[in-house]
């Protein structure tokens, strides 16, 4: 093994010069406990917007608290520090997101509005779990409204953003955007909306989501409410009623939600949803593991995107802040920002359509279907980070990260 994992530095080390003046003066405000652990929160959140974090995590140790922040996808530990019996930060997070303290050892979900030290207003989502040395807490800092990407903002190339375009144009079918957790998805499905509601003409868009994670103007969304007995399937059959044209459905998760978006896309909607897949042949196994007709799929199916993020190359330090000295623009880590990759596959009746269908028909394995798509001569996903590696906008160190040795 070349690469060890780093060890961590003492805990005070990462202490941050307000967080020691705090526990200094702790003792002080030792009845006041709420003081420090409002303090602490405010000086995690704060620094986590300002280094454009997507995530906050609290975590209880044997020891006292590590926080992390997540920064361009990696979850990297931004400083340590005590237990203090007084004070209890995940027990101020609950508060502010009003969710019931005596109802330990269960996991807990809320929101809430958090207002930076320039008065900004961020929407926090908090998420509550119990472990061994008590409550850890995972903060997501969703996105700013109004925040959604156009198509040519989101950083493939000008060909596939073309491609998209064209896609997101039709009348009906069904375009499905699959990777990994945090790989863009969402960010690629609201481009398409936002191209489909800025267009000349009128078309009626409406969204099932779960959750909405940022707002887009001129169209209709909604979010599943829990506990409302409503389904994506069964919203999804009240959507088409409403006279939608576009739908988008968020994930694609159970086999029933599936089988009903396929059907509005055969019956004159343009539907549009994510599904948590790796690759082109490892979805379209999944819809047929999901006992959707083959025949069905090939007329319904529009297009595939497969897509990653990577970290982009540091461009203040060309990524070197690991090795010599420390960047401020990328934190020390040597990469800021991340761009996508983009495998769009669109299925248009071409030769190429017909053999993977063919072959899907056949029971062939995922791989299979992907060793199509290389004997076509289109290029995989790896293939086309190479291409980024190439141009000196990404390294191989990150492209083995996101993609492995293989696929
Ligand atoms: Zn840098």
């Amino acid at each position: 093994m070349e690469s060890k994992p780093k060890k961590r530095s003492p805990p005070s080390a990462h202490r941050t010069v307000r967080e020691m003046s705090l526990s200094a003066s702790i003792s002080q405000h030792a009845k006041k406990h709420p003081v420090f652990a409002a303090e602490m929160i405010d000086v995690c959140l704060s620094e986590a917007i300002q280094k454009r974090a997507s995530d906050v995590h609290l975590q209880p140790r044997r020891d006292g608290w590590e926080v992390y922040y997540r920064l361009d996808g990696v979850l990297q530990l931004a400083s340590t520090f005590p237990h203090d019996e007084k004070t209890n930060p995940v027990a101020r997070l609950m508060s502010l997101a009003k969710l019931p303290s005596y109802m330990g050892g269960i996991p807990q979900e809320g929101s809430f509005q958090w207002n930076d030290d320039r008065n900004q207003s961020h929407e926090l989502r908090l998420g509550i779990f119990p472990t061994l040395y008590g409550n850890r807490a995972a903060i997501r800092i969703m996105g700013e409204a109004g925040s959604v990407f156009k198509t040519h903002e989101l950083g493939i190339d000008e060909k596939t953003e073309s491609r998209l375009k064209r896609v997101c144009e039709s009348r009906d079918g069904w375009l499905l955007v699959a990777g990994p957790a945090g790989s863009g998805k969402t960010t690629t499905l609201y481009a398409c909306l936002q191209h489909i509601a800025l267009g000349h003409e009128n078309r009626s868009v409406l969204t099932i989501e779960d959750p909405i994670e940022s707002v887009i103007e001129s169209i209709s969304q909604s979010q599943l409410q829990p506990n409302s007995g409503l389904t994506l399937a069964s919203a999804m059959r009240s959507a088409v009623r409403q006279d939608a044209e576009v739908l988008l459905v968020s994930e694609i998760r159970d086999a029933e939600t599936a089988e009903t978006v396929l059907s509005a896309s055969m019956t004159g909607h343009l539907c549009f949803s994510s599904i948590h897949s790796g690759s082109l042949g490892s979805t379209l196994r999944r819809l047929v593991q999901m006992k959707l007709p083959t025949y069905a799929i090939q007329t319904g199916l529009r297009g595939i995107v497969c897509q990653r993020l990577l970290r982009a190359t540091c461009k203040q330090c060309d990524g070197k802040s690991q090795t010599e000295h420390r960047c401020d623009a990328c934190h020390g880590t040597g990469y800021q920002g991340r761009i996508p990759v983009v495998q769009l596959t669109e299925f248009d009746g071409s030769d190429f359509s017909c053999r993977v269908f063919d072959r899907l028909e056949c029971g062939a394995t995922a791989d299979e279907i992907d060793g199509l798509v290389h004997e076509s001569g289109r290029p995989s996903l790896r293939d086309l980070a190479m291409e980024l590696v190439t141009a000196g906008i990404t390294d191989a160190a990150e492209v083995f990260r996101v993609l492995g040795s293989n696929g």
